[in-house]
């Protein structure tokens, strides 16, 4: 086969789905991340062939030589997007362009090879329709979608991998639309970053969150429920959570991101904030902003909103923030009035109980 051909999708048959009693328990109430559905896609990458062996079949456990690359040197990395049934009783995925094209900008930075944007894309529409009986019941039930990619040749030396394995599997999603998310408490790590120039930062790889846990670890141990992370060179610059962007609204309304700079993921929930805020004329500024200037704004008055931003939760207002250095409340300490209304706009169009002006919900049927 040539380097530049797709392969074709084959459609392995399932022996043996969950049973429709047992998948409706199952999708009552599935939480996040643990009930998975019942088929997933596996396309091989070997040097000088491409991509070869593209399969929607039965999900099961992979069999993978102890001596795998990936094992060893966490060559690897994945994206996240959902599944939305909309109103009409369509399927839909949200922006799944930007996801491909951030997966491929993910891949160069690990050295591996890059997957066809329609490759990507058509696999994942062919999956949620093989799994469509798996959108929970709920209002706001959604398929979350995981496609990854490991190095997946069988030796030890450190070097990049002659072959790949990439892969999409999905679970259900439970309601995180319901209205009045809970606001968070966000702990300040002072010990741990992230990551730093030149680092994988702005790469969505498995390592990151490696390196992110023990700091989630001392969040928790301190009654948080996130961590932030502040930039490697200073500590001083705010830059974002574990896997959510940070926005900060101010009291004429004015709103500061930190700017993708290279250590700051580039979040698809962020980028589309970004776009409906500036069309309900507010400024959005991507600019650096200093934790001592979080805490004496959020003293001031001068800063009433905190949220967090990513696909799996959409918007977490942050209530509150807490460091050795002390706490500091933000506005009430509640979900604020900004956070609330950019949640919703961008859940309406979600769902499709919002007109779509920029073309961002692509329909599957
Ligand atoms: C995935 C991720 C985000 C959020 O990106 P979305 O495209 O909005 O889901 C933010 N930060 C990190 C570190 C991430 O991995």
């Amino acid at each position: 086969m040539s380097q530049s051909a797709l392969p074709k999708l084959e459609r392995l048959p399932h022996p043996s789905p969950v049973a429709d009693d047992v998948r409706a328990g199952l999708i009552a109430d599935p939480g996040f991340g643990r009930v998975f559905t019942d088929h997933m896609v596996t396309i091989k990458y070997s040097e000088g062939q491409g991509w070869h062996s593209a399969t929607l079949g039965p999900r099961g456990p992979l069999t993978l030589d102890p001596a795998t690359a990936v094992l060893h040197y966490a060559q690897e990395i994945f994206e996240g997007l959902k599944a939305y049934r909309l109103a009409d009783g369509s399927m839909a995925l949200f922006r799944p362009d930007a996801n491909a094209r951030r997966f491929n900008q993910s891949a160069r930075r690990l050295a591996m090879p890059e997957l066809p944007e329609s490759l990507f894309i058509d696999s994942i529409k062919a999956l949620i329709e093989a799994d469509k009986g798996w959108f929970p019941p709920v209002e706001g039930g959604s398929i979350y979608i995981r496609p990854f990619m490991i190095a997946s040749e069988v030796f030890l030396g450190v070097k990049p991998s002659s072959e790949y394995l990439f892969m999409i599997i999905c679970s259900a999603a439970g309601n995180y639309f319901k209205s009045g998310a809970p606001a968070i408490k966000i702990w300040i790590s002072e010990s741990y970053t992230r990551a730093a120039p030149g680092g994988t930062g702005a790469a969505k790889c498995g390592g990151n969150y490696a390196a992110s846990l023990i700091a989630q670890q001392e969040a928790t141990a301190n009654g948080c429920d996130q961590v932030v992370f502040l930039d490697a060179a200073e500590h001083r610059w705010v830059e974002e959570l574990g896997g959510m962007n940070m926005f900060f609204v101010f009291d004429d309304g004015s709103i500061i991101t930190p700017p993708t700079g290279g250590t700051i993921l580039e979040g698809i929930t962020r980028a589309s904030l970004i776009e409906l805020a500036r069309e309900e004329g507010l400024t959005v500024r991507e600019e650096n902003y200093a934790i001592d200037q979080w805490r004496a704004d959020a003293e001031s008055g001068k800063l009433v909103e905190s949220f967090a931003c990513g696909t799996a939760a959409v918007v977490t207002p942050v209530g509150s923030v807490h460091g050795v250095q002390g706490s500091f409340t933000i506005g009430s300490g509640g979900p604020g009035q900004l956070t609330q209304k950019l949640r919703a706009k961008l859940v309406d169009i979600q769902r499709g109980t919002a007109p779509d002006p920029h073309g961002w919900v692509d329909r599957i049927n």
